[in-house]
């Protein structure tokens, strides 16, 4: 039997050994992130401002979660917290209520007024931000922290990009994010409304911008066939697809109008609706509804043949 280092007797029972005890293997400390931090998509470090909430003390928790995340009363709404599924309790029992934690802290912030400290220094740099989505704002952040000058241009009239818009009221009410953004532009950061950034370079140039970073979001128009086919081609192929798409289109929702609408409401006999609702006021809403969709397509078709024309798109 091969015999661990230095030893002469058999590994076994110390008993028989009369060697008192002794051991053979060493536990070896590694030191990693826990699954909840390694799963968390904005990097926060959950287990220390967690031992700060437990401790009672909710604005140190605050102060080491927004280190990575300026936005908890907004994210313990929305997050589908992956944190908590990879949590070691779920093994035991339920996991721990990480995504209400982050929520109460991000609420108590917003009802104590705690701001985020002014930069210890300023670089002297200044940074262009396109969009005011939550990328946008993270990034303001976390540049303002470092100490640069951070100007976001938001094309739109609101800030909180897909948290605004994509993102019902009732899971995620407008004063928290207001208070949330707020606290942000409060650091310093200025926020141009109803700015549309056409050019990088220019922009840079007239605002004396070092750098820019694009946070223009996910809501873009993807073009499946970009590249793929010369504009005169793609413009064949679209209104190929209008003419194929407009008939069934046309078809599909007088058919579904037909069937929802007048057949449920009409009686037979009568002409009238089963629930004594004239049918009109149903034709008028799916003429108007259907008026305001074929305005849409002939905006396209009109677009298409543009490109025909000109060859580009
Ligand atoms: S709930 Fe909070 S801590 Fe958990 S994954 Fe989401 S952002 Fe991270």
């Amino acid at each position: 039997m091969d015999k661990p280092f230095a030893i002469t007797l058999d590994v076994g029972s110390s008993l028989a050994n009369r060697t008192g005890s002794w051991r053979t293997n060493r536990p070896l400390y590694v030191d990693r992130l826990p699954p909840c931090n390694n799963a968390c998509p904005a990097g926060e470090n959950i287990q220390s401002w967690l031992y700060h909430a437990e401790s009672s003390d909710y604005e140190a928790a605050w102060r080491v979660l927004t280190q990575d995340n300026p936005l908890p009363a907004v994210m313990g709404r929305v997050c589908y917290h992956p944190c908590e599924n990879e949590c070691n309790r779920a093994r035991l029992d339920t996991p721990v209520g990480i995504n209400s934690v982050e929520r109460f802290l991000g609420d108590e912030a917003i009802r104590r007024g705690w701001r985020f400290p002014a930069p210890a220094r300023e670089s002297g740099k200044r940074v262009l931000i396109v969009g005011a989505g939550p990328s946008g704002l993270s990034a303001a952040y976390h540049l303002r922290r470092l100490g640069h000058r951070v100007a976001i241009h938001e094309a739109g009239t609101f800030a909180g990009g897909m948290m605004r818009f994509g993102i019902p009221k009732y899971r995620l009410p407008r004063d928290v994010l207001d208070a949330e953004v707020r606290r942000i532009l409060d650091m310093g950061v200025e926020l141009v409304l109803d700015t549309k950034v056409d050019s990088i370079l220019s922009t840079m140039r007239m605002g004396e911008f070092d750098a820019a970073f694009l946070a223009v979001g996910a809501h873009i128009r993807i073009d499946i066939f970009s590249g793929k086919f010369a504009p005169r081609t793609r413009a064949l192929i679209d209104l190929g697809a209008y003419a194929v798409m407009l008939p069934l289109l046309v078809w599909l929702s007088y058919a579904l109008f037909q069937h929802l609408a007048i057949g449920y409401l009409r009686s037979e006999r009568s002409g009238q609706s089963a629930m004594n609702l004239p049918v009109w006021p149903f034709r008028i809403v799916f003429l108007v509804a259907f008026t305001l969709l074929a305005f849409q397509v002939l905006a396209e078709v009109l677009k298409t043949v543009r490109a025909l024309r000109t060859g580009s798109r």
